[in-house]
This record gives structure tokens, sequence and C-alpha cells, in this order.
């Protein structure tokens, strides 16, 4: 099914469903309490007349009197609500987003809410989600990461990977503010860092953020179809304007001056407009400016925080 019909149903499917729910409840309470019929008939009622009352006299200030008519009327029915152990709001209109009343346009543009249902489509956040239940800050355990100090280092693993937590609080703490604070997580395979991702990822989608989560294997496929299989661009679009965009496992294995040039094209204007990424790679600083020789690189990475996990391999532990 093309995005757009998917994204008329989800609104039009919200909209249905919250209408068939507010239907129910009235007719639940006017059965429980006829008074609350009565009084929904009086409000219409008064306020029918008063609109055609003001079409007739456009001067009258009559109208002033009926509206604190209704007001009073509606103060009314909230205390007949709460005496009978009803929530005031619970005759309202529901919406599923509160910003765009489930239309999907706030303030002129694409609500919040569409971009996010945009992103869980093209994305496939099925998965994702999935692996975020499992890996997050409730599941992250400090206790399997090595005591044994590392001399090259001075510290142990598990020292390094609580300087990491703070920083990966912090980086989600001061998510919202312009601060120029990117980070790339770096060391071999094994160390955690897909998992901290995950982590920091889980917490930045809680605040409603659009937040795109790929592979560089991936993003470069997205780069790679559109601009060889001339497909839609909105995929690719995101990249560049997600709120926050994660890049696992950036390596040397798919490189080529094309895909350098447009991954470092993305980086560089999320950069410019002060959105924030962030990267892990098996490469080292080094590593990666051998491999990415272009002169944006060293532009690029200055604006990212290096984070470095050391350590014996986690995935081989687990197997103990
Ligand atoms: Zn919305």
């Amino acid at each position: 099914m093309e995005l757009r019909t998917k994204i008329s149903n989800y609104y039009e499917n919200n909209r249905r469903k919250n209408e068939e729910i507010h239907e129910r409840r009235v007719e639940e309470v006017y059965k429980k309490i006829p008074e609350m019929r009565e009084i929904d008939a009086l409000i219409k009622n008064i306020g029918i007349k008063a609109a055609i009352y003001q079409i007739k006299n456009p001067d009258s200030d009559k109208t002033i009197k009926d509206s604190q008519e209704i007001y009073n009327l509606k103060q009314k029915k909230d205390e007949i609500l709460t005496k009978n152990g009803y929530p005031k709001d619970y005759l309202e209109e529901i919406y599923t987003c509160s910003d765009c009343h489930d239309t999907g346009v706030f303030n002129g543009k694409k609500c919040h809410c569409m971009q996010k249902l945009i992103v869980e489509e093209l994305y496939d956040m099925s998965s994702i989600s999935y692996m975020l239940e499992k890996e997050n800050f409730d599941t992250f355990d400090l206790n399997v990461f090595s005591e044994k100090t590392y001399e090259k280092f001075g510290l142990s693993p598990r020292e390094n990977m609580r300087g990491i937590l703070t920083i990966a609080r912090n980086f989600i703490n001061t998510f919202d503010e312009k601060n120029d604070v990117n980070l790339i997580f770096w060391g071999p395979t094994g160390q955690g860092k897909t998992f901290l991702l995950n982590c920091i990822a889980k917490e930045i989608i809680k605040t409603d953020a659009i937040v795109i989560y790929q592979t560089a294997y991936e993003i470069l496929k997205t780069i790679e179809d559109r601009k060889f299989r001339n497909e839609k661009t909105e995929k690719y679009n995101l990249f560049f304007e997600a709120d926050l965009l994660i890049v696992d496992d950036l390596g040397i294995e798919m490189t080529n001056a094309f895909t350098n040039s447009e991954i470092f094209n993305i980086i560089n204007t999320r950069l410019l407009r002060g959105k924030k990424t962030l990267i892990s790679t098996n490469l080292s600083p080094k590593e990666l400016s051998i491999t990415y020789t272009d002169r944006v690189f060293s532009r690029v990475f200055q604006k990212f925080v290096p984070v470095r996990f050391f350590g014996p391999d986690l995935r081989w532990q687990e197997e103990k």
C-alpha cells in the first residue's frame, strides 16, 4: 500500500475509533444520569437559538448572556460527572494527538505524530522497537564489564563504561539544546556500543522526537537505491530532517567515493542545521581519516566527541 494511503487510513481509523468511544461514553452516561441528556439538549438549544438570533441581530449583545448560561450549564455537567465518579473530561471529544486533533497537520506543517508515522513506516521500526525492549538503561548491566585495569588506559573497562554512561545521560538530558554535542562511539566489536546506542535511542524516542536508527550499510543502501533505481526520496530526505540520526557500525566495507561523499554530506548538513547525530564504528579515528580522505571528514569529525570503548569481547563472555 502506498505510504500516503496508509497514513490517511491511520488518521481515519483513529478518528473513527475515538468517535466510537466518545459516543459509547455519552450513551453510558445518559443511561446512568438521564439529567445529563436534558442538560445537553438545553445547551444545544441555547446555542442554536443564539446563532440564529446573532444572524438576525448582529449588533445585539444578548449572546453574551447566552454564553454565560452555557458556561453555567457546563459547570453543572462537570459537577454531576465528578459526583458520579467520572473524570471531568469524560464526555469530551477524544483525540489520539491533542496537537493536530488527528488531522496530521499542526501549525500549517506536518504534525510530529505524522512525522513519526512516516519514519515508522519507512524504517520498519517494529524490528527496532523489539531491540529497544531488550536493550535499554533498565537492562544495562555494568557488572558485565571487566574490573581489570588496562595499563594502557589507566582504568578498567567498567570504570570506562561508568564515564561513558555519564556522557550518554548528558547527551540525553541536553538533547534539545543546540550545543553541537555529537558522539562517535569507537572501539572493537563486542564492547556494548550498539547496546548503548539502543539505550539512548529509547530515551530520545520517548520525548516524541523523530529518531532514525540505521546501520551505515542500510543508509548507504537507501542512498544507492535513490541514485540508481530512482526510488522515492522521502526516506533519503529524512536522514537530513530527523531530530536524531543514529549511524550504527560505520565501516570500510562499502566505501567508495560516491557513498563517502553522500554520507558525509548527510552528517555535515545535519551539523549545519544543529541536528544531532550518533555514530558507532569499529574504526579508530586514524583509520577513519585514512578511509575517508575527503577534506569534509576532518571538518565533520571535529564536531564529534570521540568516546572510546575497550575491553574483552563481551559476546564471548556471554557464552561462558
Ligand atoms: Zn498530531
